[in-house]
């Protein structure tokens, strides 16, 4: 596992929707002035299974930007109205949602996720953005109440520079989780923390050998273990009894699905390459996720490029032939594909390994080297389009994005193949952003990686000179470049309510006072949704089937908690999912 990667409207003009809408026959308009609602000629013999109404619908789709209610047969929409005209299609067996007035939303698409390594966070605890420690062990505690003794409790993303800048302690955990083996890895991935627990049951003691890099963290004074575990010394707990089976990767990816829909996501474009375990919960029936997987080639060729991407191609349609035998697709829509493949170039700015086109400035000795040659980069993009893969590629500093804007120059994308594109973006040159426009290159990036990290470190790294090229949302739009919106989770929070009042609000810690920063790269409430659904849906094979409240698609929606307000602001990243429906079917909650 890669453990370096990672950190950290009115112009609703990313690209443009494909939108089925039939004609509105004879409704009349009641309470929508300026639309028309959608509706496909519904036989009266065959009322709607489901209808919602009384809703603040958000359809992300131009042709009827706003309605009140709609109708649901057989997993699609079938119309969208006003409430009055949804009404008059129920029929007996029609399951009316009655919204309260509250907004609905499409399900949304998270842009770049990586399930697998998420698991853990889904299945054990989540410390991630929690500042007080006491909080830590409240959530350690409840854990422990409904899980059996011994059971292992995993996950973490705990950062104790948030809080007191003190790394914790083993006495901690034994406090509130004595009867099972804990071990929480740090946000970064760069330190475990155990409890006596789990240090017994790996047989570690301050002697124990410990792999190249790692470090058991002891009390000088004591020379007694603290619980705190550095880099590869994390490694020690791997054989621990009852280890195997708590970071089963099945069961993982199905605890990663359940968290993704309780936070209304009904798609992802994933980066975990695991696609047996993926067809593993899609043959269970727990996919209830639409995942438009990356293939990644392996880190070292021990063949020709041409037949890596062979060899990857060949897995991709094993994928569909599982696929398409399956009953599910028909009933419920595409679920699970191999879409594009996935490259990386650089590394991060906070350990100076992003490839920049000037010295870090406050580190100019700081070379980083890419992670391919630049004729390697363009060998896999060519070879990658040559078995028909749109490309993905990770580019963090602004000379390694000019590296993949080069290779796409010379391997353009072929006719009908989704758009290639790249992702996180973090450093880009103006004349770069031009070159995104004119090479159809989508941009793909991670609101809280900016605001997280902007106050924190990359003002340090890039200089203020160098800011105003940094996380450029609204130039990408400006300059008519697709923007795709996602996570990056588990290196980001997955809440997409946090996500995209992010970039609303576009504020970061700087000087030690939170404020808002470069704030011409905003988003509106409307661009930030766009870019977590019908944008995610464009990238894909999936664009008129997914993606908005429009009539002839999966019925992928999500009811919140309150009512949007006209001007949606930063209390966004409050609002909490109800419920979430994929194909007209709630996953969340669960009945
Ligand atoms: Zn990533």
């Amino acid at each position: 596992m890669i453990t370096t990667h990672l950190k950290c409207g009115s112009r609703l003009c990313f690209d443009r929707a494909l939108v089925y809408v039939s004609v509105c026959v004879s409704l009349v308009l009641l309470s929508i002035s300026a639309c028309s609602p959608q509706q496909e000629p519904v036989e009266s013999s065959s009322a709607p299974d489901l209808v919602v109404i009384n809703a603040d619908v958000y359809t992300v789709d131009s042709t009827l930007a706003r309605a009140d209610a709609f109708a649901i047969s057989n997993g699609k929409f079938v119309a969208i109205g006003s409430t009055a005209d949804i009404q008059q299609l129920v029929g007996d067996d029609t399951k009316v949602i009655d919204a309260g007035g509250v907004s609905v939303i499409p399900g949304l698409i998270d842009g770049h996720t990586h399930l697998l390594m998420g698991a853990g966070l889904a299945v054990g605890v989540d410390l991630s953005e929690i500042e007080d420690k006491s909080e830590w062990l409240r959530i350690i505690r409840d854990k422990a109440q409904i899980l059996p003794d011994n059971a292992w409790i995993l996950g973490g993303a705990w950062d104790h520079n948030l809080s007191d800048g003190v790394l914790p302690s083993k006495e901690m955990l034994d406090s509130v989780a004595p009867d099972h083996p804990v071990l929480l890895r740090d946000i970064d991935g760069h330190s475990a923390w155990a409890n006596s627990r789990a240090i017994k049951l790996a047989g570690i003691n301050a002697d124990s050998p410990v792999p190249p890099g790692g470090e058991i963290v002891v009390d000088p004074a004591t020379g007694e273990m603290t619980g705190i575990f550095l880099e590869s010394a994390g490694a020690l707990f791997g054989d621990a009894p009852g280890m195997t089976e708590a970071t089963d990767p099945v069961a993982g990816i199905k605890s990663a699905v359940a968290l993704a829909n309780s936070h209304g996501i009904t798609g992802v474009h994933d980066m975990s390459n695991h696609f047996d375990e993926f067809l593993s919960v899609f043959d269970d029936g727990d996919l209830t996720l639409r995942v438009w997987q990356g293939a990644r080639p392996p880190r070292v060729f021990d063949r020709s490029t041409d037949e890596v991407f062979a060899d990857l191609a060949s897995e991709r349609e094993r994928v569909r032939q599982h696929v398409a035998a399956n009953a599910q697709t028909e009933s419920m829509g595409p679920l699970f594909d191999i879409g594009y493949t996935k490259l990386i170039v650089d590394g991060v700015l906070s350990t100076y390994t992003a490839l920049m086109k000037a010295p870090y400035s406050d580190n100019p000795d700081a070379i980083a080297e890419p992670f391919v040659s630049k004729d390697q980069l363009n060998a896999m993009i060519a070879a990658a389009h040559e078995h028909n893969f749109p490309v993905a590629v990770h580019a963090i500093g602004d000379n390694a994005v000019s590296w993949v804007l080069d290779g796409f120059a010379q391997s353009p994308r072929r006719p009908g193949m989704p758009a290639d594109r790249i992702e996180h973006i973090e450093m880009v040159t103006p004349d770069d952003v031009a070159r995104f426009a004119s090479l159809g290159v989508i941009a793909s990036m991670q609101p809280h990686h900016a605001t997280c990290c902007v106050g924190n470190y990359v003002i340090d790294r890039v200089g203020r000179d160098r800011l105003p090229n940094a996380y450029v949302w609204r130039s990408m739009l400006d300059s008519d470049v697709p923007l795709v919106l996602g996570s990056d989770w588990p290196t980001s929070p997955l809440n997409p309510m946090i996500q995209m009042a992010d970039t609303i609000h576009r504020e970061t810690r700087i000087d030690g006072v939170v404020r808002p920063w470069d704030e011409g790269n905003s988003l509106t409430f409307e661009e930030a949704l766009y870019g977590y659904t019908q944008s995610g849906a464009n990238r894909t094979t999936w664009s008129d089937e997914i993606g908005s409240i429009t009539v002839g698609k999966w019925a992928d929606f999500v009811i919140l908690d309150e009512k949007l307000p006209a001007e949606v602001d930063r209390a966004l990243e409050n609002r909490q999912v109800t419920a979430t429906y994929l194909a007209g079917k709630r996953v969340f909650p669960l009945q």
